[in-house]
């Protein structure tokens, strides 16, 4: 892996890349050592918002610099902030991993359950986000991944034209998703606003944010020329690593993440 450049990161947003020992981290108390706030956060913040391993620039000219910088340093600071805040108004929060918390809702008190679902969905769904794209990207999956695609949708280019097609079928804001089901095998999924497949008992592999701040700014109102471009920059060995369960596994352990990748 490359270093991580900070040339076009700001003073702030190359602190919030160091001090990025957890994306969802946080939960799990044995391992909030790793979970490091951001300077904007509160001293009491648990979850820290996750470092890019790429600089703003480096997914052009498919997301441009304008857009990443917004999307990163502002929209999802501000889903990290709004969970802080929630695990902040009921503590007890803090010991759950947040996949837990977002699998069942109802779990969750009803004076945060909004919160939860809206900024931990929010901090959750950008941190695959990021991680699953890259400028490596595009091209397709190799592997097992790749014969899985194959046999779930008929070929790559199906695949593809699937998930496409779930993007625009979104109304509003909200995520089409390329998931597993408990079975393991692959499954397309959208969701509103910041919903989460895994509140569908799903585990979601790679999503494309459809919401309009993630194009508005170059693609207007074309979210379909975005889709397409977003296949330019999807990672794919990252998503196969989600689907190996190696995403998971940190997840599970409460320490995901201490990498974007
Ligand atoms: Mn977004």
């Amino acid at each position: 892996m490359p270093p991580i450049s900070h040339r076009r990161l700001s003073r702030r947003a190359f602190l919030a890349t160091s001090a990025s020992g957890a994306v969802f981290a946080a939960c799990g108390g044995a391992t909030t050592a790793a979970v490091a706030p951001t300077p904007a956060s509160a001293p009491s913040a648990r979850y820290a918002l996750p470092g890019l391993r790429y600089p703003f620039d480096a997914l052009e000219p498919h997301i441009d610099a304008k857009t990443m910088e917004i999307h990163w340093d502002r929209h999802h600071r501000a889903y990290v902030n709004g969970l802080n805040s929630a695990i902040e108004a009921a503590p007890e929060l803090a010991t759950r991993p947040l996949e837990a918390l977002l699998a069942d809702l109802s779990s969750v008190p009803e004076n945060v359950r909004e919160a939860v679902r809206n900024h931990g969905g929010g901090h959750y769904n950008h941190a695959i986000f990021w991680d699953t794209i890259g400028p490596d990207g595009g091209g397709l999956p190799t592997g097992r991944l790749l014969d899985d695609l194959v046999s779930a949708f008929g070929s790559f280019e199906a695949f593809r034209d699937d998930f496409h097609a779930a993007a625009m079928s979104v109304f509003g804001s909200g995520w089409a998703w390329l998931c597993t089901r408990p079975d393991g095998t692959l499954a397309l999924h959208t969701t509103p606003n910041q919903d989460t497949p895994l509140a569908d008992g799903l585990h979601p592999l790679l999503g494309v944010d459809v919401w309009e701040h993630a194009y508005y700014l170059h693609y207007q109102n074309e979210r379909g020329r975005y889709v397409d471009h977003f296949f330019e920059v999807v990672d794919w060995n990252a998503v196969a690593l989600r689907r190996e369960g190696a995403a998971s596994a940190a997840l599970s352990d409460g320490r995901a993440t201490a990498r974007v990748r």
